[in-house]
């Protein structure tokens, strides 16, 4: 935890500022090696990455690809999804957990979630479950596990391929494993804020599975096993050298930082008790990372104006459930589907979060709060 900040006004959401200063070096000396080797595509950095970073999750394999998103669309791929094939994703999410479903042609099918971690609802999911199901994504959002031995009680019975969605959550534990390695592959992104970010847009896939690793192998790099050999419909979907330094060196220090998130939820639950609010929780046997701290009141629009106008940035994670996007017309949802993804939508704010806030800063928002709330 860092020193406490003088500084009363101005706390932001996050900052990833910080987390530089403290690797500068590091990075710089990393630049001139990529520099000197300009391998810049899949180079020796990227398999340095990938072996470091299969090793921290405890996956036999670690696949870096584009970003995120391509992640998702990749993972489902090898793990046998087609065109037309129906896909179980929450109805409160980050959109690219469905719009990754859309752009290989398969069909997004939305569940409602539980309304204390924010994660997939298994009786939903299995409701939403047809004859054309081939995979659920269960989404470990804002860097709590979902729960992940009913959903793969669930995706065992019906015969599914469990694409873990981590994106929020690298370091996050599950009954003392890491996410991502319960299902057919987890995938993670490394977008700048996330907890372990690129310094540009960067993402991966680890799996146990052999097969489904050669095929993400195969299909980031135009489809090919052999150079100039296609076997399959591939895409650019590959990791540059660049990013896989960066990434390789600030995963180290993702531990520390995200005890560091750990420790201010700690002060933030302490300075928020006993308020007419709906605290973040963390269910027994799993380890929250606080991508974000997201908290819950029916007064969420008039809090984020009053703590705004005290110099506190908060944000809305999301304002529109996945379900109801307009780029989901198509799909004819409708509206009062999803009652816990909706609601949630109208009242969860987030508050300032990022390793190395201030001890100052996080009881500055915590007396701006209660003040709001007396
Ligand atoms: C960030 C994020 C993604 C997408 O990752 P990108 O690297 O931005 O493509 C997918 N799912 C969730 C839950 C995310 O937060």
């Amino acid at each position: 935890m860092a020193e406490a900040t003088k500084t009363k006004a101005n706390v932001p959401l996050m900052s990833v500022e910080a987390q530089h200063f403290e690797i500068q070096k590091e990075l710089e000396q990393g630049f001139k090696k990529i520099l000197k080797a300009s391998d810049f595509i899949l180079g020796p950095a990227v398999k340095e990455f990938e072996a470091a970073f299969a090793q921290f999750v405890g996956a036999k394999h670690c696949i870096g690809v584009s970003n995120g998103t391509d992640a998702i669309s990749l993972a489902l791929l090898a793990a046998g999804v087609k065109a037309g094939d129906e896909v179980v994703v929450p109805g409160f999410s980050f959109v690219a957990s469905a719009t990754a479903v859309a752009a290989i042609g398969a069909v997004p099918v939305f569940a409602d979630i539980n309304p204390k971690t924010y994660t997939i609802d298994e009786k939903s999911m299995e409701k939403a479950i047809s004859k054309k199901t081939m995979a659920v994504i269960p989404v470990h959002l804002f860097g709590h596990p979902a729960d992940m031995s009913s959903v793969m009680e669930v995706a065992t019975k019906k015969k599914l391929a469990v694409i873990e969605d981590c994106a929020q959550a690298h370091g996050s534990f599950y009954e003392s494993k890491h996410v991502g390695t319960f299902g057919t592959a987890g995938i993670f992104s490394f977008y700048p804020s996330k907890n372990l970010g690129a310094i540009g847009d960067a993402g991966a896939i680890v799996t146990d599975n052999d097969k489904v690793a050669e095929m993400v192998r195969i299909l980031r790099n135009q489809g090919q096993r052999v150079k100039y050999h296609s076997e399959y419909l591939g895409y650019n979907h590959r990791l540059d050298s660049l990013q896989a330094m960066v990434l390789t060196i600030k995963m180290r220090k993702l531990t520390l930082w995200n005890n560091q998130r750990r420790e201010a939820a700690r002060m933030y639950a302490q300075g928020l008790k006993g308020l007419p609010l709906q605290l973040p929780f963390e269910a027994q046997d799993c380890t929250h990372v606080y991508h974000l701290y997201v908290i819950k009141t029916k007064r969420r629009d008039e809090l984020q104006k009053f703590l705004n106008e005290n110099g506190i940035s908060t944000g809305v994670y999301y304002p529109v459930p996945m379900h109801l996007h307009k780029c989901f017309d198509y799909l004819k949802n409708k509206k009062g589907s999803l009652p816990v993804s909706e609601e949630s939508c109208k009242t969860v704010l987030a508050l300032p979060m990022f390793p190395g806030i201030g001890v100052g800063q996080v009881n500055y928002v915590c007396s701006k709060i209660k003040e709001f709330f007396r």
